[in-house]
């Protein structure tokens, strides 16, 4: 059987497709915007002609690929292999996205959430190697997480997929749509840190540096959000590996890594060793995580 694999990444605003080999390396990749808005069949298209495209680019032929991994920004059914993401593309909710691109080409496809499959990439390939037991964190727009545990993705009641960023972590703090004020994701995103700024996220980051107290205390207050989160998942699941992925992290890891640190080495009821890690894939992990699940699963 072979061990290459297409690996694609359903966002709400682009989907990426790779040509995956067996040791992570992206024999070709492409993407195209998600134009959530379109019908589903317009999507389907586009991704089955970008499959095309890296397929061709690789020089590979369908016959060459043990699957197809589908990584995509949840809720999701993993069942019946359909999405229901009434938030980023509502439009797409109920549609079957496994079954065509399995009959297209003829090859296994599977759908994981895409924080999960984000989390497989980084454990596969980059900051969590040789770990069965991580929790990873992406701070984009939202926060998303993946928990594995004992080397599978932990999973929750009726198959879903839990969502750390929406732990409480302040009692004030704006109101989230998941139903409570003061999650992570509602302190410590992008989307947070910009709406608090009324700036871009990047500028609230500039201007903090710049010695500015109002974007000092929006960037300290996401940071102390972030450690109190931390010990919560530190404690509830006491992974071997922190990993801190998504934009934020590309320019700003180490002041978010730092609070982190400082809790591993307050704590007195965890075992020494735990680390706190930058992730290594970026953006690709996603892709790289769904290509590595359908090698896993072939
Ligand atoms: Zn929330």
């Amino acid at each position: 059987v072979s061990r290459r694999a297409i690996g694609v990444d359903i966002g709400g605003t682009k989907i990426a497709v790779g040509a995956v080999s067996e040791n992570g390396a992206i024999a070709a990749l492409t993407t195209t915007p998600t134009l959530p808005e379109r019908a589903f069949e317009e999507g389907l298209e586009a991704i089955v002609s970008a499959i095309g495209t890296v397929l061709d680019a690789a020089g590979w032929s369908v016959l060459d690929v043990c699957g197809i991994g589908i990584g995509c920004a949840g809720p999701l059914d993993l069942v019946r292999g359909t999405i229901e993401n009434q938030f980023t593309l509502a439009g797409w909710k109920g549609c079957d996205i496994v079954t065509p691109l399995r009959e297209r080409f003829g090859v296994p496809a599977w759908l994981e959430n895409d924080a999960d499959a984000a989390l497989v990439g980084e454990v596969a390939f980059g900051a969590g190697r040789g770990c069965e037991n991580v929790v990873m964190l992406t701070f984009g727009t939202g926060i998303g997480s993946g928990i594995l545990v004992g080397g599978r993705i932990h999973r929750g009641h009726a198959g879903g997929h839990p969502e750390m960023g929406h732990v409480p972590v302040v009692d004030d703090g704006a109101i989230c749509y998941c139903g409570r004020r003061g999650c992570l994701e509602s302190v410590a995103s992008g989307t947070a840190i910009a709406a608090a700024g009324r700036a871009s996220a990047p500028d609230v980051f500039a201007a903090r540096a710049a010695g500015d107290p109002g974007a000092t205390r929006i960037v300290e207050r996401a940071l102390r959000a972030t450690a109190v989160a931390a010990w919560s998942i530190l404690h509830s699941f006491l992974p071997e590996r922190l990993v801190l992925g998504g934009g934020l992290m590309e320019e700003h890891y180490e002041i978010f890594a730092e609070p982190v640190r400082l809790a591993i080495a307050a704590t007195t009821l965890l075992p020494a060793g735990i680390t706190v890690e930058r992730a290594q894939r970026g953006s690709a992990a996603g892709l790289l995580g769904a290509a590595r699940i359908a090698m896993e699963r072939a």
